[in-house]
């Protein structure tokens, strides 16, 4: 049988690059254009042939102004394309295979499933694998068609939500959520925060079952006209009592100055719960800010504990935060339960996070390895086990005890690493000259 793991950790170095944007790549992939995903692309950039999303390309002129558009290569969804490469190591011809598949995250956004040589390898970029959705379903059909039964050797997985702490609704309910608070407030302007890519739906949701344009800035409106929805979008605010501002945009002082000339509340739609927090933590009248209420305690035991009582009571609803300001778990990430359903789905021999350090980063590791890796055999030998009879136990039990103690020595090295940068979100692309050393340091605590 092919060892899929030294087929991986033997790839080349400088093939290709996932979301990073440095030199020494034959081709570069991009999942989506929000902005911790293109780090280190600008308009003068021209490292390599750039691959990305139908939707990604349309959009690119807006983003990078002057780029050299003949190094876009645009990739159909669902579709499986060769790509010929040379190896840096051999100097000979290869070629790689690979299908970007709906990501179900902002416009354009994909995963991408590469083969070649050194095996089976997914990247979800950013995405949402809702259950009941039509186009979660949609991407499903797509993923296993793409696979032909193949199995991943290496997922690199969106863990922004990857802790039992985030429970939150498909978004279809959340938006409805969003329209039930701003019909209960008839009389009110409505501010919502939206960043410069992502929840059309729910905007679009709020339109039509409001009948009322929305309200954006002009270069958000562009944008809408790019992805057609411009007849939905306005940039004259006496159309129109609801308004998509710009994230940074969305403060308490903005809502309180906003107030003294009309009644306005304001909605967050986010996986995170916001808080509304005092700037000295004790008085409100030295002033208050929003922020994220991920507080994050490790446990003795090595676990990351997110504040649950906040987070397990509220995450499913909205919340008031303040008089004038709601928080709605409307989610362009996966929770925790989806990415479970995921890793079920896809059965990966290993997974690596690309959130590396964030204020709930967890190693998919801690939670999921059980479906994935060495843990993956240990659930095979159970199943054994239940064929064989008790032989089969003892083997299973310490099979199992020691891959626990790997797992958690490795979120223990992850909780160190990142306390670093607590509070601090940065998303990491994927080169490929960097699975070596992954498989190396994975390696040196003993995972594989
Ligand atoms: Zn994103």
């Amino acid at each position: 049988m092919k060892d899929r793991f030294q087929g991986i950790k033997a790839m080349d170095k400088g093939l290709i690059s996932v979301d990073q944007w440095g030199k020494g790549s034959q081709a570069y992939f991009l999942t989506h254009l929000h902005a911790d995903h293109t780090q280190g692309l600008s308009s003068k950039w021209n490292k390599g042939p750039l691959f990305c999303s139908p939707i990604s390309a349309n959009l690119f002129p807006t983003k990078f102004p002057d780029f050299n558009l003949s190094l876009l290569r645009v990739l159909e969804i669902g579709e499986t394309h060769s790509i010929p490469l040379i190896s840096p190591t051999s100097g000979s011809a290869i070629t790689i295979r690979v299908t970007p598949i709906d990501a179900h995250h902002c416009p354009g956004a994909v995963m991408y499933l590469f083969r070649g040589e050194f095996g089976c390898m997914l990247h979800t970029g950013d995405f949402r694998w809702e259950k009941d959705s039509e186009r979660a379903l949609l991407g499903k059909i797509m993923l296993l068609k793409a696979l032909e039964g193949d199995e991943v050797d290496l997922l690199y997985l969106d863990n922004t939500y990857c802790n039992p702490s985030f429970s939150f609704p498909p978004r279809k309910v959340a938006a409805q959520q969003v329209v039930d608070i701003i019909t209960s407030h008839p009389d009110d302007d409505v501010i919502i925060g939206v960043d410069t890519l992502g929840k059309e739906d729910l905007l679009l949701h709020i339109s039509h079952v409001l009948k009322t344009k929305i309200w954006v800035w002009p270069e958000r409106l562009h944008t809408m006209h790019l992805l057609g929805f411009g007849d939905v979008f306005t940039t004259k605010t006496c159309l129109t009592r609801v308004r998509a501002v710009p994230r940074y945009s969305f403060t308490i002082e903005t809502l309180e100055a906003l107030n003294k000339i009309r009644p306005t509340i304001g909605v967050m739609p986010s996986g995170l719960p916001w808080r509304v927090r005092t700037l000295n933590g004790k008085d409100a009248s030295l002033g208050s800010s929003l922020s994220f209420s991920c507080k994050r305690k490790e446990k003795t035991d090595g676990r990351i504990c997110l504040g649950r009582s906040q987070l397990d009571e509220n995450s499913s609803s909205p919340e008031r935060i303040h008089r004038y300001i709601y928080s709605v778990p409307y989610s362009d990430h996966s929770c925790f339960s989806e990415i479970g359903d995921f890793i079920k789905l896809v059965q990966p021999s290993k997974i690596s996070g690309i959130v590396s350090s964030s204020c709930c980063y967890v190693n998919p590791r801690y939670y999921f390895g059980n479906l994935s890796g060495p843990n993956k055999q240990s659930v095979q030998s159970l199943k054994k086990f239940r064929r064989s009879g008790p032989a089969e136990l003892v083997k299973f039990i310490q099979t199992d005890a020691v891959n626990k103690e790997r797992t958690m020595r490795d979120t223990c090295r992850e909780v160190r690493r990142s306390r670093v940068s607590i509070l601090r979100r940065q998303r990491h692309g994927v080169k490929i000259e960097e699975v070596d050393s992954i498989c190396r340091s994975d390696m040196d605590a003993g995972i594989t």
